[in-house]
């Protein structure tokens, strides 16, 4: 396992469209550092207190927890808080780091008493890993398995208490053996537009940058319900504000982001080719994920975690049995007469 996965800055894996350094430092410093700064998923924060503080008052380390939830909305951030909040060091890794037993061995071991562990991804993690895991979390110990053939022997390793914090954008692939052993499991919610402004309102304050309400309503809108994209988009207004040298109004705000490619309630680029693809090739459905994956050019697992939660979320996208289709609500955002309606208009 390489030394990258056990750095401990705020390295921003899921951005699609990574800026650089400067960039992600940015995304860092915008990060929240407790939970009275973070916004919205309030059932989620008052959990996650009561947590805390009755781990704190008790002296131990708080509950392993599982956070799942689409890219974006705050997983790892909630990962640094709890380590934040109970003053305690963090160690983060990802699935994908995880490929041997091996790699968890020697991360486990490594772990300072009452660290906290963050594993993104976790559903991705090695098999062996994570059957290994499962001792960990519960017993604080793992075997590790000494010599090959006849002669192999396992030799059990006590660890040091540790809080692991896991999250995961498909929580549907995590074997229930897995889950089972989280004392806490959360599902982040997309934001609603009024928490999104309340971001933007935020990162702008700490960006010193003034935007008014009309600018950041506009922002929030256009942020697919997810506080990265908030911040990213900020940060792609704050460049045309400095550019142009004009103020943060909705007409900025919409020329900066038509420049990106963001349409009016948020939609990017494969978001509209996902529903123009369910539209103009499959007729609206219902069309396999691997099918609509293979049209577009992406990755089924994209499709899944990224673009689909949200487009069903805004009832533009249904799942069937059969597979994806199409509402007339995507029709409408299309422009383009869906066949219910264009069967209606036939019958009049
Ligand atoms: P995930 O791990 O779920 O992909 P992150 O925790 O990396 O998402 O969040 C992405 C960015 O969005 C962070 O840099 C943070 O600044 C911002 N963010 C996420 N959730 C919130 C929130 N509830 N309040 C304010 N900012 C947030």
């Amino acid at each position: 396992m390489s030394d990258e996965a056990y750095t401990n800055d705020f390295d921003d894996v899921s951005d699609p469209n990574p800026q650089g350094d400067t960039e992600l430092a940015i995304e860092g410093a915008l990060r929240p550092q407790s939970l009275s700064e973070f916004v919205g998923q309030r059932k989620v924060r008052g959990q996650l207190q009561l947590l805390l503080d009755a781990a704190h008052m008790q002296g131990r380390a708080p509950d392993h927890i599982l956070l799942s939830g689409p890219p974006g909305l705050g997983k790892t951030t909630l990962a640094m808080i709890v380590a934040h909040e109970s003053g305690r060091a963090l160690r983060l890794s990802s699935g994908p780091a995880i490929q041997h037993a091996g790699d968890l061995a020697a991360l486990l071991s490594s772990l300072t008493p009452g660290e906290v562990l963050f594993i993104d991804e976790v559903h991705r993690m090695a098999r062996s890993a994570e059957e290994m895991l499962y001792l960990a979390m519960e017993d604080f110990r793992i075997d590790i398995m000494v010599g090959k053939g006849a002669g192999a022997t396992s030799v059990a390793l006590e660890l040091s208490p540790f809080t692991l914090v896991g999250a995961t954008t498909r929580s549907g692939l995590l074997p229930n053996p897995l889950r089972d052993r989280f004392g806490f499991t959360a599902h982040l919610e997309f934001y609603d537009p009024s928490e999104l402004e309340r971001v933007v309102e935020r990162s702008a304050s700490m960006l010193g940058i003034e935007i008014p309400g009309e600018g950041r309503a506009e922002i929030a809108r256009r942020s697919r319900g997810t506080p990265r994209i908030a911040n990213r988009l900020l940060r792609r207004v704050r460049d045309y504000m400095l550019v142009h040298d004009t103020g943060g109004t909705p007409e900025a705000v919409h020329a900066a982001l038509e420049l990106y490619d963001v349409d009016a309630i948020g939609l990017d680029r494969l978001d509209r080719a996902v529903l123009d693809a369910l539209i103009h090739r499959f007729r609206g459905g219902p069309v396999g994920l691997n099918t609509l994956a293979v049209t577009v050019g992406e990755e089924p697992e994209t499709i899944e975690s990224v673009v689909e939660p949200y487009l069903v979320r805004i009832g533009f996208m249904g799942r069937t049995p059969r597979g994806r289709i199409a509402t007339a609500l995507a029709y409408d955002h299309l422009g383009v007469v869906s066949p219910d309606h264009a069967a209606k208009l036939h019958d009049l």
